[in-house]
């Protein structure tokens, strides 16, 4: 099953992990991902040397300003044949995101659709980036705002999410006029590859050299493109300590950074909240991809009164999980990403336990080959320092409250300020929930838990989160530069604000 789709996606033993303009070569290092299921080699991807990435930037330089005369429709065009190469490739490529990270494989292939749904939009708007016209207070003049291309746009992204985070910035990106500079995750190279792969497939004739750009390599090469004045935007997706990081390099020259970073997301279950709802909502945004989504929710408010049966809930459903190969439809939590999540993920168990923490669920490693936990639940209380801490695995924290107030006051304590919910049927709660003085982060959902997304809302988050936001609404604005440009078209010179400035 993996020989097929290895070859549909043109995957062999060795791969370059550089492409998108004429002579791209990869030079660096041999990176060999590890399946984090079987904990056997993947085929090996040769990663980008500095001189590499010199070169592609090079070529991106050399590929915007004709990219950036092209229609918009016409960019548009190009997305739209990738969009439908995806669909062609969707079962493949989702199989492939399964075996490099381990999602299960409807998540692998609801990533791919993310990415066509992403297409959909970007298509759309390709015919519809408008500016404004703004009534002018001096006679016979005409103001008006305009939004230009701003050039190469560099991707850093992150690995749970290793094909459709490209997606939310390229494809917007590139109807916006810019062109792509994408450096994956080392730990998802063979995703990136493949995606260039379609890209090159579905862009054959339409000139899109050196406008999807790739190199895979690791944070050296990221920091490179974030103190690169040649490119404009950095949008980085990760722990939020990239995100200082790159945000500071990117400051430093007066660039701009994008900044997708970590969550730490809680749901609240106030006592009108329809029980079985936020049970199973819980359940998917605790324990979906394994707890390693920046959406996953991390840390439950229950109110005192239904505290011990949302605990014995969850805990009859924690224990009928199933845990296993992500390949097998039946499976709904599949391994870690690594050694590393395991080790992460117990060592927040072990603190959380010496902070006065009490684990009522799951917890253990499972005794097989692969990188596969039990997810685990933990009774906590919103002093104990590790529950302001993502750590990216899926350990649910499990707090009382009383008050609405203080349910407030907790969800908002934490540095992180990506998704929240509550789960209540009292419209003035829910009402305050997503009121200015309610949930301070960038998504705040009622009756809907912490993750899945749509892409047609803009997504992102605030605080540490980094304050970026990508995919729908209007986002599209923070690829492209903004122009003001006010024309007379009068026989006088009438200054603003009534200034006076006659020369002789
Ligand atoms: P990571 O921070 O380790 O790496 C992310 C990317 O940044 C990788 O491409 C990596 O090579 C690069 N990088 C790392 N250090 C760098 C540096 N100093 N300079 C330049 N580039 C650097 O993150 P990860 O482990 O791959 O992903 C998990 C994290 O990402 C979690 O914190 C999760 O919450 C977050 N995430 C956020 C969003 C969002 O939209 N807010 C989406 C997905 C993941």
């Amino acid at each position: 099953m993996f020989d097929e789709i290895l070859r549909e996606l043109g995957i062999e033993e060795l791969n370059s992990g550089v492409a998108g303009y004429p002579g791209a070569t990869a030079s660096g290092a041999l990176l060999r991902t590890i399946n984090p299921a079987t904990e056997e080699r993947l085929p090996a991807v040769q990663s980008a040397s500095l001189a590499d990435y010199e070169a592609m930037v090079a070529q991106a330089c050399l590929a915007f300003p004709r990219w950036r005369s092209r229609p918009a429709p016409a960019r548009g065009e190009a997305v739209r044949r990738i969009g439908e190469a995806l669909r062609r490739h969707k079962r493949a490529l989702g199989m492939l995101v399964t075996l490099e990270v381990g999602k299960i494989r409807s998540e692998g292939e609801g990533e791919v659709q993310e990415m066509i749904d992403m297409c959909d939009f970007a298509v759309g708007l390709s015919r519809q980036l408008h500016g404004l016209t703004i009534a002018s207070e001096r006679p016979h003049h005409r103001m008006m705002e305009q939004w230009h291309p701003l050039g190469p746009v560099g991707v850093l992204s992150a690995f749970n999410f290793p094909v459709a985070v490209w997606a939310w910035n390229a494809f917007l990106a590139a109807v916006c006029g810019d062109v792509v500079l994408w450096k994956p995750s080392p730990r998802a190279p063979l995703s990136a590859v493949a995606v260039a792969r379609i890209v090159q497939e579905a862009t054959r004739g339409l000139d899109c050299e050196g406008v999807f750009n790739l190199a895979v390599a690791g944070a050296e090469i990221g920091e490179r493109m974030a103190a690169d004045p040649r490119v404009p935007l950095v949008s980085a997706t990760g722990s939020c300590a990239m995100g200082k990081r790159v945000g500071q390099i990117v400051a430093h020259r007066m660039g701009r950074a994008l900044l997708e970073l970590g969550g730490n997301n809680a749901i609240v279950i106030a006592p009108s909240a329809t029980l079985e709802l936020a049970i199973r909502a819980t359940a998917f945004a605790a324990v979906g991809t394994a707890g390693q989504r920046c959406t996953t929710a991390r840390r439950l408010i229950v109110h005192e009164s239904l505290h011990d049966k949302v605990v014995a809930r969850l805990q009859a459903v924690y224990k009928s999980l199933p845990i296993g190969d992500p390949w097998d439809d039946r499976t709904l939590v599949g391994p870690l990403v690594s050694e590393a999540a395991v080790q992460a993920m117990q060592t927040a168990l072990e603190t959380a336990r010496s902070q006065g923490g009490q684990v009522v669920a799951g917890g253990a490693r499972l005794a097989r080959k692969g990188y596969f936990v039990e997810p685990a639940l933990v009774l906590a209380r919103p002093d104990m320092p590790i529950v302001g801490v993502e750590t990216f695995a899926p350990v649910l924290y499990i707090m009382n409250y009383r008050s609405f107030e203080q349910a407030l006051a907790i969800h908002n304590s934490v540095e992180q300020g990506l998704s929240s919910a509550i789960f209540t049927n009292d419209l003035r709660e829910a009402e305050r929930f997503v009121a200015a003085e309610g949930s301070d982060c960038g998504i705040a959902n009622v009756n809907i838990g912490t993750s899945g997304a749509e892409i047609g809302g803009a997504f992102g988050g605030e605080k540490t989160t980094g304050g970026g936001r990508e995919a729908g609404s209007d986002s599209w604005k923070a690829y492209m530069r903004r122009q003001t440009c006010t024309i007379n078209r009068g026989d006088d010179l009438p200054l603003a604000q009534g200034v006076k400035f006659d020369v002789g």
